[in-house]
């Protein structure tokens, strides 16, 4: 492995130590008995008085892929903010499967737990190639970073074969991540969640500035991974939910306004409703 890689694997742990994170957590201790990967229950949050999230209450089922529409300022990021332990409700309840509070763990044990997050901006290590930000995504196990001198196993190998051919990088393994298109940047970040398997995935408007054809390809890639994670997807996109809800005609979209849920059914019911119409065309 690179001498830049080592270097800044060492920086994440040191400062992860720091942060006190380094417990050990049993991804076991995800129930989804229940059949819900995901449940939030009035949730409040204020920033200065106003609200932000206003008795917020949403859950998602084991291997869904949820579209979440909504005006500018309609919460949505924050409810992402929530929900991965960057901010702090100020009332309501939110659960990972049927037991985690994720009110009680820190940001670093919820990735840990399996929830894995990707923000608007792509955050890949530009002067490392792909299959290196592959293998820097496993440092987020302390186990894996115990000792510094990492090798890949063939387990590691294998997992990051399978990931770069789902997000369809496998000819560009060695390109250095600085080199990619923004789509292929933004798609390598997902791969680098999926290096964790997260049993659930958090999307923030994944296909922002992308081309008509790296979008088309974006809704692929998520389709694909419907069933084995769950999935909650952000976009202002129309055509992209509908490239992610085509499959099934039944898939719910939710609709988020002013901190809470205003409209929730199928892509064709929200867009029918009324009160989501007034949302959109209102202003
Ligand atoms: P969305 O992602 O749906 O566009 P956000 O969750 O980013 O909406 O924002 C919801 C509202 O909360 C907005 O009015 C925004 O200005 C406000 N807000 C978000 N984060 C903060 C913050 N850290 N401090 C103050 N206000 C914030
Ligand atoms: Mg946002």
């Amino acid at each position: 492995m690179n001498p830049e890689l080592l270097e800044q694997g060492a920086e994440r742990l040191q400062s992860a130590a720091n942060k006190g994170q380094g417990r050990v957590l049993d991804p076991g201790a995800l129930d989804l008995r229940h059949g819900r990967v995901l449940y939030l229950e009035d949730i409040s949050v204020s920033f200065d008085g106003f609200k932000a999230l206003n008795n917020l209450s949403l859950d998602i089922a084991v291997g869904e892929l949820r579209c979440i529409i909504g005006p500018n300022g309609a919460g949505k990021t924050t409810m992402m903010d929530v929900i991965t332990g960057k901010t702090r409700p100020d009332a309501g309840n939110a659960f990972f499967g049927n037991t985690i509070n994720l009110l009680r763990h820190s940001e670093s044990e919820i990735v840990r737990l399996g929830l894995g997050r990707k923000f608007q901006k792509p955050t890949v290590f530009e002067r490392l190639s792909v299959l290196e930000n592959l293998e820097l995504a496993l440092q987020t196990d302390p186990g894996v970073w115990a000792c510094l001198r990492f090798k890949p196993t063939p387990a590691h190998r294998e997992r990051m074969d399978a990931v770069l051919k789902q997000i369809h990088l496998s000819s560009e393994a060695q390109r250095q991540a600085g080199l990619l298109s923004h789509g292929q940047k933004q798609w390598l970040e997902i791969g680098m969640l999926l290096m964790l398997d997260p049993k659930l995935l958090l999307l923030d408007e994944p296909v922002a500035g992308m081309t008509d054809h790296e979008t088309e390809r974006t809704a692929e890639l998520l389709l694909s991974l419907q069933g084995k994670h769950s999935l909650m997807v952000v976009e202002h996109d129309m055509k992209f939910i509908d490239a992610l809800t085509c499959d099934d005609a039944r898939k719910k979209v939710t609709v988020l306004h002013e901190g809470r849920v205003l409209a929730e059914g199928s892509l064709a019911q929200v867009q029918a409703d009324p009160q989501v119409l007034e949302v959109y065309l209102g202003r």
